[in-house]
């Protein structure tokens, strides 16, 4: 049995994770209609990978023999009036999910559940690497957003990303 907080928090991230690939979907679309279609791709496998997330929470619930409760997923509802706006709005929701991780860990660490620190290691490690990524978007296109040719380069670039599954296997 996991401590009664620590399981309500990991059971609340499967929902917050479920979001993150929600608005990253959402993103996809904005993209898509910009006819950016790297930059679609990019955040579809995004939206790809926050599915993955949800799903391994769900599996160590499960593993761990505690109840899941699946809620409503919130409604992506932001606005963008330039491509900058939603890179920015991903990073500063990768910095917000980083939070959540670090409240789940804290709350394991209160109770020494070892165990679910050590599967929150993998995602304090994801959560450096999604900042960074976020961060690198916002600079590329802080360099070469403004010009065509330049916009062109980096959206065939974001073509490129393929999924991958995660390294965390349960
Ligand atoms: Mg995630």
């Amino acid at each position: 049995m996991l401590d009664a907080t620590v399981v309500k928090l990991l059971n609340e991230q499967i929902n917050k994770e479920f979001y993150s690939a929600y608005l990253y979907l959402d993103f996809s679309n904005y993209f898509e209609s910009a006819g950016l279609d790297g930059f679609a791709n990019w955040y579809k496998i995004q939206a790809q990978e926050e599915r993955d997330h949800a799903m391994l929470f769900y599996q160590y619930l499960h593993n761990n023999n505690e109840k899941v409760t699946l809620e409503a997923i919130a409604k992506p509802d932001q606005a963008f009036s330039c491509h900058m706006d939603v890179l920015k709005a991903g990073l500063a929701h990768e910095i917000y999910v980083t939070s959540l991780i670090n409240t789940i860990y804290s709350a394991a660490y209160d109770v020494k559940d070892f165990r679910t620190m050590q599967f929150l290691d993998w995602f304090i490690k994801e959560q450096g690497e999604e900042e960074t990524n976020a961060n690198d978007l916002i600079s590329k296109m802080e360099l070469f957003g403004s010009d065509p040719k330049s916009l062109y380069m980096l959206n065939s670039e974001l073509q490129a990303r393929v999924y991958s599954a995660p390294s965390l296997v349960l």
